[in-house]
């Protein structure tokens, strides 16, 4: 292992946010109210030194006023969270799930992870679910993630990895089709990937509805109505079709199932896409042009097309674009998914997800089952699953699953349809969460665990770019805190299993390289060494270069001896399908689940804000951020603001069918004026999630965060 660095040495390590995984130092804080002080670090490639102002101010919650540093138990006398000693924490939890599998079952306890934790935690709670509680009733929020990104690319390639290419390719490419993501507020330093792109003479084309700070550096910006990207990629391929631009070597070489897919596209007139989309059709002409023209081309999507009932076609219209144009599999271009949270590759490949075994194995494929089983020292006809999906998950609390163990997630805010969701989670009988601090949801809570936080414990995660990474130790947690790992370790001991959840993160991670040896994921020629030594292996990475089960392509890093190098750069020769070919998956448009009518003749669409991560939970505690984005609003086109009689800061109603957000109003001409737009990131009146709609994706389970139909009303104002 890398040898601890002296006191006096900034620990290199990486942000706990977003799926960038941007590098940084951290050293003992000058300032007597923080622990530890971000210094910059420039050898790591992706951000060269440079953080958004969320990863700036992480330390802050380290020693923040309200992170929590003592378990709390609800006690039936007051009915409140009070201060406990861990033995009683955990016991009650032990007794709590176990009271209810006796009483109901094995899969009448739930388990829900998080994208954040750790490849060892999202691997440890796998196992913990399926050998220690034996149930099928595991998901977590990376499902709401890039989930329908993930099926997309696992039907064309035969492999999901977020980007197939590290980032350093992007300013090489000729043309970036940028999909749904503002990545100037979601990952800031990223945005030089773009900036280098066009110094370097490459087109940027974003689609979204709202001019973004992204958008605002296009070439080409495409303002799609709120779910139809589907309709608009499909329209794009008939021009290129109808223009003759299609790369047909390619094709011919390199996919299967082109006639179909191309006969499904050739229904999209343009002129009905323009219908459909609102994008006019010189604007789809050129936007063809610029991406057929470039030599080398990429689509990037982000939760923009994917966060849809519809997304995992979304995604793959897009795929079949790059298909056809010719620009997949070959140096600097493909396509790729901008991952968002911080381990939102790594946690879904070891065993959180509910159809999943670590290394990115099904969990119905019978050989992965007795592969892991193996490492696991089980029987494989004793594994469960798989269960339901994450919405599907949250939504049968109360029903047949009476009991939750949730470890990092927040749900009460990020869920869709949060509102019922929450009543869903205050219905059961037990519910114990693992937190930093007391989310909206960590309050609901029969007992709440206090863990660590990133700088004071160490484990990888593995960045949007598939490049696994180590996460260092740079201080001591504060009394009373512990890891997720010694969590599952007391509690699987508490429920009869002394053995097989070590609290050593290297010891779980060895353990994974195992069980996901031979996978698609296979990490078995990562250690923590390499990573220290590499800045990052890129998976796959068996472990020598003779054991290729799992490698899907030769790349351009050279092997040392028997070492393989890691894998930046996938399908240049071949995809990871049987048969080596990229498959053109056939599609159509279809509606969103909810289109506007009278009663709500209004599109709503959600997002970020660059001061605010996911629920809010650790950035709405740091005062920096919460100057910077003290609250939710709407925003709305002046034309709908007027038509409204609306001015800048009334406060609004935004009903749906599932329940009303208040929060003020915000007038830009950067937005459609037949849609709205509410950041997600606060509970209470403003909690956009109140509002979204939960129809799902058939094949990803994918809710709709996108787009729902909501009509406005202004409150009284104060
Ligand atoms: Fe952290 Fe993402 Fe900001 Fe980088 S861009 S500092 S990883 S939140």
């Amino acid at each position: 292992a890398p040898s601890p660095a002296p006191p006096s040495t900034p620990t290199p390590t990486h942000c706990p946010y977003c799926a960038l995984q941007c590098g940084m130092n951290l050293r003992p804080a000058a300032q007597v109210s923080d622990v530890v002080e971000v210094v910059e670090r420039t050898d790591f490639p992706v951000n060269r030194g440079a953080l958004c102002g969320k990863g700036r101010t992480a330390p802050a919650v380290l020693s923040s006023r309200v992170r929590l540093t003592e378990p709390l138990v609800r006690r039936p006398a007051t009915g409140r969270l009070e201060p406990a000693t861990w033995e009683e924490a955990l016991s009650k939890i032990a007794e709590g799930l176990g009271r209810t599998q006796e009483a109901y079952g094995r899969d009448a306890v739930g388990v829900f992870g998080g994208g954040g934790l750790t490849n060892e935690k999202a691997y440890a709670l796998g196992k913990f679910a399926r050998v220690v509680l034996s149930t099928s009733q595991i998901d977590y929020n990376g499902r709401f993630c890039m989930s329908s990104a993930a099926a997309a690319h696992q039907k064309a390639f035969g492999l999901d990895r977020g980007l197939p290419f590290p980032l350093e390719d992007i300013p090489r490419t000729g043309c970036v089709i940028l999909v749904g993501s503002n990545l100037a507020e979601t990952m800031p330093p990223a945005l030089r990937y773009l900036t280098e792109l066009k110094e370097n003479g490459g087109k940027l084309i974003v689609v979204d509805p709202r001019r973004t700070r992204t958008a605002e550096q296009a070439d080409l910006h495409l303002a799609p109505r709120p779910g139809t990207d589907l309709a608009l990629a499909l329209g794009l391929l008939h021009i290129v079709v109808a223009e003759g631009r299609t790369d047909d070597a390619f094709i011919r070489d390199r996919t299967t199932g082109w006639e179909e897919a191309r006969s499904a596209a050739m229904g999209h007139w343009p002129e009905l896409v323009e219908r459909l989309t609102g994008v006019p059709l010189p604007q789809l002409r050129d936007a063809v042009r610029m991406f057929c023209d470039a030599g080398t081309g990429m689509v990037l999507t982000a939760r923009g097309p994917e966060q849809q009932s519809k997304g995992t076609d979304t995604v793959g219209a897009w795929i079949n674009l790059c298909l056809a144009t010719g620009h997949a599999g070959r140096p600097h271009s493909g396509y790729g998914c901008l991952t968002g949270q911080g381990n939102g590759q790594g946690g879904r490949e070891h065993g959180q997800k509910a159809d999943q075994l670590p290394g990115y194995r099904k969990l119905t494929d019978p050989a992965a089952r007795e592969h892991v089983a193996g490492v696991w020292g089980v029987d494989p006809d004793s594994l469960p699953g798989p269960g339901r999906s994450a919405y599907e998950l949250l939504d049968a609390l109360g029903g047949d699953i009476k009991s939750l163990l949730l470890m990092g997630s927040n749900p009460v805010v990020s869920a869709p349809r949060a509102a019922h969701i929450e009543e869903r989670l205050r219905s059961l009988d037990f519910l114990a969460v693992a937190d930093v601090v007391l989310s909206e949801t960590a309050a609901l809570a029969d007992v709440v665990l206090p863990v660590t936080q990133w700088a004071e414990e160490t484990g990888t995660t593995t960045n949007l770019e598939g490049r696994v990474l180590l996460r260092r130790k740079a201080i001591d947690p504060p009394p009373g805190v512990r890891t997720d790992l010694e969590v599952m370790h007391a509690l699987a001991a508490l429920l009869g299993h002394e053995k097989g959840f070590p609290v050593d993160p290297e010891e779980v991670f060895d353990e994974l390289r195992r069980a996901s040896a031979g996978g698609p994921a296979d990490y078995s020629g990562i250690s923590y060494r390499r990573i220290a030594e590499e800045d990052g292996v890129f998976w796959p990475c068996p472990e020598t270069t003779t054991d290729t089960a799992a490698a899907t392509d030769t790349d351009t890093a050279t092997a040392t001896g028997d070492v393989h190098p890691g894998t930046p750069r996938l399908f240049l020769d071949r995809f990871a399908t049987e048969d080596g070919r990229a498959r053109f998956v056939p599609v159509v448009h279809r509606p969103a689940a909810e289109e506007p009518d009278a009663e709500y003749p209004l599109l709503l669409t959600t997002g970020r804000v660059v001061a605010q991560y996911q629920s809010g939970a650790q950035t709405r505690r740091v005062d920096e951020l919460n100057a910077a984005a003290p609250g939710p609003f709407v925003e709305l086109h002046p034309r709908l603001a007027q038509r409204l009689d609306v001015s800048e800061g009334d406060r609004l109603a935004v009903v749906s069918r599932r329940g009303r957000a208040v929060a003020p109003a915000r007038i830009t001409d950067s937005i459609r004026s037949d849609t709205i737009f509410m950041p997600f990131h606060w509970p209470g009146e403003g909690r956009a999630n109140t509002l979204t709609n939960p129809a799902l994706d058939p094949t990803s389970r994918m809710p709709e965060f996108k787009v729902c139909a909501v009509r406005v009303e202004r409150e009284p104002q104060d």
